[in-house]
């Protein structure tokens, strides 16, 4: 009876529902396909080129509740960025089915990023009479390879590097069980039918054993340097401990100083070594599991060679299910750096390996799931609040970054160093992971190969390419050489600014802190300590600091001490004896006539107002760092000794250079040989340091809000890594009552510019 007048009350309706976002990869239809049974509904679901598709036929208040469920309770992993739904006619039909894929239709489903095995696969791998115990390539809907093994879109296992992997009996049970944890996880497999390790030595020969994983370990415990095949590629793996294998790594690997990112099997192994702040140690935990900054601990057993001359080491938790095998409970940390030479891009194809670390790796461990876009490890740091990402790559990409408006198709392909690519495509920007710096050809090849692979995923063909206004750049070479697309050149501060701006999804004039390294300015002179008015179309330059010269050009980036000597010259108007600091007895005395006469003389000295390099030649003023083996490392170890409750600072002039104002550290340079002089504290030097640059940017705020009415500060440009900086500036621009923009997806470095290019080419277009 209940039967019959629940029946004539209910009103049957179908509706047909579209779901966009990252939907596919994530566990959607098995979420859908239960929901659906638990509110007795008949129909459809399928993956297509939009997302998920699905039809629901039952009564209207279950439908509805059943888009609510949906819509409050998705899949832990994946991002609802649209939900439709229409009445279509009622079609009788008494089943719910998962239908297989459609890929006719346009490819926007969003692929996921790889994720961290989670913590049930973890589970199941150390438990002995689990059917995975110590399978290393165990995932499931919830965790697993995603971007690094697609091929081409919709996401399925023929359309992955799974595809020559047929799955066995046990495994296509799971797979096609709604109720099963890897029902429709497209990397599933196990020991009897999937992917499997492979040690090799350091010729490449293989190493018979019956636990390749275990013996990598041992050889690891013993001081060997092992190529470690990952998720987006290969990883040089060291006992962190071991002095002697972290130094042999660094001797064959040719990286002098940069610091070594190190992984550990949990929080409190980490805590041996580090200091962790419940937000970062949410970071780590998170499942993008990025490298995370994070304080050194007074005393540790960490390696000295890990991270010589640093206050932080770049640590992760494990990721993959390797990484949870090699990092057995005894061992604090092992070393994880990308496997490649310095300055090339990370390793991924397994003869590759061979090749190129060959002389490296005593051994390589290997297996025979293909990579199919190599992708590094993203780098992270958290302090009070500000979460900012350095480089953003593995977990991370290809996330789109919501913008504010649609457009056209445009491609922005960044600038030089850290470089990255990036595609508009409506209302969305789908920023690549990191591809280096771009200075060879072994580099620019890899950015091509990552635009083709972003065009075929994201099914685009660019009306206009983006790109730097440097001559030289291989980036604006390549865009040189594209055929038929317009062209639109970016200046690189402007581009800056306005990436930071597309992440808050803003296009309004504000004032813009442009600081960084080395850009190419509208003048042909170098920039890099820019005020200026910008939106997303447009920017006037308001202020800069005064240009000083570079001795040599780019050869003063890696040696600060011809930067400290071109700010003295030009602090004492060129009386080098005034100038006297102990940093000036390391040049030779020939030399520092030479460079003298080539200051003073202006050959090949290229003129700069980069902030960045303000920061090098102070940082060798100190004697903190001499000689840079990577960019930036003069100002981050600045930043590393500065006083951080230090008030004090020192003097600079403002004034008008034409129509732009121009600020003079000169002042601020002479206290500085003072304070050296009398032996003041170099903590205290560097917090005074940091303060005057708070001022300088405070009253130049000041003065252009003034004359402009503007009171929106962003914050762009390398610089802004340095958080000491970053947030006094903050709040002593909040307290003049300012609002600041800052970066927290998006790299302010120059990994972020492409997003910028993009960005204002398609509000000018
Ligand atoms: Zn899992
Ligand atoms: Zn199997
Ligand atoms: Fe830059």
């Amino acid at each position: 009876m209940t039967d019959s007048s629940t029946r004539t009350q209910a009103t049957i309706v179908r509706r047909r529902i579209a779901v966009k976002g990252i939907v596919q990869g994530v566990g959607f239809r098995p979420t859908v396909y239960r929901l659906a049974h638990v509110h007795g509904l008949a129909g459809w679901v399928l993956n297509d080129s939009a997302g998920v598709k699905i039809e629901v036929e039952g009564d209207a208040k279950e439908i509805d509740g059943f888009i609510e469920d949906l819509k409050t309770n998705p899949p832990p992993l994946s991002q609802i960025t649209g939900l439709s739904a229409e009445d279509i006619p009622v079609q009788g039909e008494d089943e719910f089915v998962i239908k297989p894929s459609d890929d006719t239709e346009r490819r926007s489903g969003l692929i996921s990023p790889d994720v961290a095995t989670c913590e049930d696969c973890r589970r199941e791998m150390f438990n002995r009479r689990d059917r995975r115990y110590r399978y290393p390539f165990i995932n499931c809907t919830n965790c697993g390879p995603r971007y690094t093994i697609i091929r081409t879109i919709p996401y399925d296992r023929p359309k992955t590097t799974m595809a020559h992997f047929e799955m066995c009996s046990r495994c296509s049970r799971e797979y096609h069980d709604p109720a099963n944890r890897r029902f429709h996880a497209q990397p599933n497999a196990c020991p009897d039918c999937g992917p499997s390790l492979t040690l090799l030595n350091a010729s490449g020969g293989l190493v018979r054993t019956k636990d390749p994983v275990g013996e990598a370990a041992l050889l690891l415990h013993s001081g060997k340097v092992v190529a470690v095949k990952g998720i987006g590629g290969f990883h040089l793996a060291a006992d962190a401990a071991n002095e002697g294998a972290v130094r042999r790594l660094r001797e064959r690997k040719r990286r002098e100083e940069k610091p070594f990112a190190v992984m550990s099997r949990s929080p409190d192994k980490i805590r041996e070594y580090a200091v962790i702040s419940d937000e970062e140690e949410e970071l780590l935990s998170s499942w993008q599991r990025p490298i995370v900054l994070l304080r050194k601990t007074k005393r540790h057993a960490i390696a000295p060679s890990v991270a010589p001359r640093s206050k932080f080491f770049g640590v992760m938790l494990p990721y993959s299910p390797v990484h949870h095998l090699l990092l057995a409970e005894d061992v604090l940390a092992l070393v994880m750096t990308s496997g490649n030479p310095a300055d090339e891009p990370i390793t991924a194809d397994n003869t590759e390996a061979l090749k190129r670390l060959e002389g490296i790796a005593d051994a390589f461990l290997v297996h025979d799931r293909d990579i199919c876009v190599r992708t590094d490890d993203s780098v992270a740091r958290v302090q009070r609040g500000t979460r900012l990402l350095m480089r953003r790559a593995r977990g991370y990409v290809p996330a789109p970054i919501a913008l504010k408006d649609g457009g056209p198709i445009v491609l922005g392909v960044g600038a030089e160093l850290r470089n990255t690519v990036c595609i508009a495509r409506g209302d969305e920007a789908f920023l690549s992971q990191h591809i280096g710096d771009v200075k060879k050809f072994h580099t620019l090849r890899y950015l091509e190969k990552i635009v083709e692979h972003m065009k075929k995923i994201l099914e685009v063909e660019p009306e206009a390419i983006a790109h730097d206004l440097h001559p030289d750049y291989f980036s604006t070479r390549y865009a040189r050489e594209r055929a038929g697309v317009k062209l639109i050149g970016i200046q690189h501060h402007h581009a800056h600014i306005a990436s930071c701006l597309a992440e808050h999804r803003l296009d309004k004039d504000v004032i813009g802190l442009s600081f960084d390294g080395l850009g190419y300015g509208t003048d042909g002179r170098i920039w890099g300590g820019e005020f200026l008015v910008a939106d997303t179309a447009n920017f006037r330059r308001i202020g800069h600091f005064k240009y000083v010269r570079m001795p040599g050009g780019d050869v003063a980036v890696e040696k600060p001490p011809r930067m400290a000597l071109s700010l003295l010259l030009d602090a004492f108007d060129g009386d080098l004896k005034a100038a006297g600091i102990p940093m000036l007895d390391q040049f030779k005395k020939t030399d520092l006539k030479l460079l003298v006469t080539i200051l003073q003389g202006g050959i090949n000295t290229p003129k700069t107002s980069s902030l960045g390099r303000l920061f090098d030649a102070v940082s060798a003023m100190l004697g903190v760092c001499n000689e840079a083996s990577y960019e930036g490392q003069p100002a981050i170890e600045l930043e590393g000794i500065a006083d951080e409750v230090c008030t004090e600072s020192y003097d600079f002039m403002i004034s008008p250079n034409g129509s732009a104002l121009q600020v003079d550290m000169a002042p601020a340079i002479r206290q500085i040989v003072r304070d050296i002089r009398d032996g003041v504290d170099r903590a205290a030097i560097a917090g005074r340091f940091h303060n005057t640059i708070v001022n300088v940017s405070l009253e130049m705020c000041l003065r252009i809000r003034e004359k402009y009415s503007l009171d929106t500060v962003a914050f762009s440009g390398g610089v802004f890594q340095n958080l000491l900086l970053a947030e006094r500036l903050a709040s002593e621009l909040t307290r003049s009552g300012f609002e600041v923009l800052q970066h927290h997806h998006v790299p302010p470095n120059d990994g972020g510019l492409s997003l910028g290019q993009a960005v204002i080419a398609r509000t000018r277009m």
